[in-house]
């Protein structure tokens, strides 16, 4: 039976984990060759691969601009082309301002925002010669509103969704696409890992510090699943979705709605 993405090649950057790994599960279910790249043990990224079906892995830090650029021509190399990006690896750092350690906010602002910049620059060339491409970027809630203590976070994921639109304008003639995911709070360890420390800090149990404080701008009052962002990361790389360019779509529980 034939399969949505049948034929197409994707690279999807911090994939050994979290939302990464589930897209890149999704998109090979749905017929597509996958490239993963993000940090982890080895036999956490051997797991990763086997579970896309023995996908390649880059080992590229998203710090880095030319490794950045070096894993694009990998992923071209390895499929003779790129259809689809998705730049996704991010980390957190929770700190007030005046606090926030100095090299804590440039690794965000590299990984979170500047590699979406290198990978979309390396790519856009041979997505435009074949005239397809679909990119997203998996920005935030927070790419559209703000939470105090997360200046890097908040500062790069607005940036995020800003290069998400100008690239948009730049390529809407042609059938190539560049949207931005807006999560809320998923179940990953990149958010679970705040759970704790809220729980420390107001002196409540994981459960609480969890439905009152984590998910306080949440209304779902629920995670969001990896597997939800990854189906809607599916739809914007599917068949219909072509007139969807340049939107920050948001999949946050109704966050954004209050
Ligand atoms: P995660 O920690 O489970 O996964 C992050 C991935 O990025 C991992 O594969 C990790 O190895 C990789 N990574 C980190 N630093 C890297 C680097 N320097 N170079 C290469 N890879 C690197 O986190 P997640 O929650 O799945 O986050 C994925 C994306 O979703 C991030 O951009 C994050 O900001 C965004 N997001 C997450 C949530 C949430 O609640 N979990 C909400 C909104 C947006």
């Amino acid at each position: 039976m034939r399969q949505v993405l049948d034929g197409q090649a994707a690279l999807i950057t911090g994939s050994t984990s979290g939302i990464g790994l589930a897209i890149a599960q999704a998109f090979v279910a749905a017929g597509a060759r996958v490239m993963l790249n993000g940090f982890g043990k080895p036999e956490d990224i051997a797991a990763a691969q086997a579970s896309t079906g023995g996908a390649p892995y880059h080992p590229a830090d998203m710090s880095k601009p030319a490794e950045i650029r070096d894993m694009v021509r990998a992923a071209e190399a390895a499929f003779g082309k790129l259809d689809i990006l998705v730049n996704n690896a991010g980390i957190q750092f929770v700190s007030p301002v005046q606090d926030f350690p100095a090299e804590k906010w440039d690794a965000i602002i590299a990984i979170n925002m500047s590699s979406n910049f290198h990978a979309i620059a390396a790519a856009l060339p041979g997505m435009l010669a074949r005239d397809y491409g679909r990119i997203i970027n998996v920005a935030s809630a927070h790419g559209l509103v703000a939470s105090p203590y997360k200046t890097a976070y908040v500062a790069a994921k607005h940036g995020v969704v800003g290069l998400t639109k100008s690239v948009a304008l730049e390529i809407a003639q042609a059938n190539v696409t560049c949207n931005a995911i807006c999560p809320g709070f998923v179940r990953t360890p990149l958010a679970e890992a705040q759970v704790h420390p809220l729980a420390e800090k107001f002196g409540v149990s994981d459960e609480v510090a969890l439905k009152d404080h984590l998910l306080a701008k949440q209304p779902s009052k629920r995670w969001i699943e990896v597997d939800e962002v990854a189906r809607m990361a599916l739809w914007l790389v599917g068949p219909g979705s072509g007139g969807v360019n340049g939107s920050a779509l948001s999949i946050d529980g109704g966050w954004l709605a209050a």
